[in-house]
């Protein structure tokens, strides 16, 4: 795996500037055209103003679109109101509207909700992922635990399938290519296959975030990643399937490795 190709992929429609910055937010409405984005970033680098994120949603099928521009003011004597004047001024801007620091926070209030293809997406940070799960597996005990969590998983795992792997079923390079895509885009693991056929599937997960998150080490972590594993393939491989995690970041492995069998 070369992990030099990945760098972490921080999402621009909130900052949290340091003490010492001072950053400007700045919402634009724009036309939806080839150059526009240029135009204005352009006023930002002719005034010497480094921005230090830039929040472009996708946007294939709009006609306008809202863009988030956070500029670092710092040690620059230039009220970031003229740079909001010379927004306006480009012809394919409908409008744009400077944004307040919120103490350190710089959010994008008109960018809700989050959306990834067509579906919503909630973020969880780690506070709550780990509060999920630790808690969850201290107080209902790792039996109960770990067996809900896999079939909360498993449902996952059916639920992808009927989304994004129906129609490519029968072709199952292609499908634990579509695994890895998702996986990464949704910031759940770099995966690698380590060997594929329709009796077993063998997978490495780096970086797996529900093993990266857990409190109590020693032992193979997984229950949720490992029944959305088994939801999943039992389609694609069109048969129950067990899976069993063999290494584990939580163990001290370098990466998480499951085995994809099908049941006899
Ligand atoms: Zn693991």
């Amino acid at each position: 795996m070369e992990n030099d190709k990945q760098i972490p992929f921080k999402l621009g429609h909130i900052v949290f500037a340091e003490k010492n910055k001072q950053l400007w937010g700045f919402h634009v409405t724009c036309d939806n055209v080839p150059g526009v984005l240029k135009k204005v970033t352009e006023k930002f680098s002719r005034n010497n103003v480094n921005i230090v994120s830039l929040a472009v949603p996708e946007a294939s099928r709009e006609e306008v679109v809202g863009i988030f521009i956070v500029g670092d003011f710092t040690n620059i004597q230039l009220d970031p109101r003229e740079i909001l004047e010379e927004i306006l001024s480009v012809k394919e801007v409908r409008n744009a509207k400077l944004i307040k620091p919120l103490n350190n926070i710089l959010h994008d209030p008109y960018f809700f909700p989050i959306i990834i293809g067509k579906s919503r997406v909630v973020l969880l940070g780690e506070a709550n992922l780990k509060g999920f799960f630790n808690v969850f597996r201290e107080r209902f005990g790792d039996e109960i635990a770990l067996t809900v969590l896999y079939h909360l998983g498993y449902s996952v795992g059916l639920k992808a399938f009927e989304l994004h792997f129906e129609e490519y079923a029968g072709d199952l390079t292609k499908c634990l290519n579509i695994l890895s895509a998702l996986l990464l885009s949704y910031g759940w693991a770099r995966i690698e296959t380590v060997s594929a056929s329709k009796n077993g599937i063998c997978i490495r997960a780096y970086d797996l975030w529900e093993c990266s998150i857990l409190d109590r080490r020693g032992s193979t972590g997984s229950s949720y990643f490992r029944g959305t594993l088994a939801g999943l393939f039992s389609r694609i491989l069109g048969s129950e399937v067990s899976v069993i995690e063999t290494k584990c970041i939580s163990k001290g492995d370098p990466f998480c490795e499951f085995y994809i069998v099908v049941n006899e």
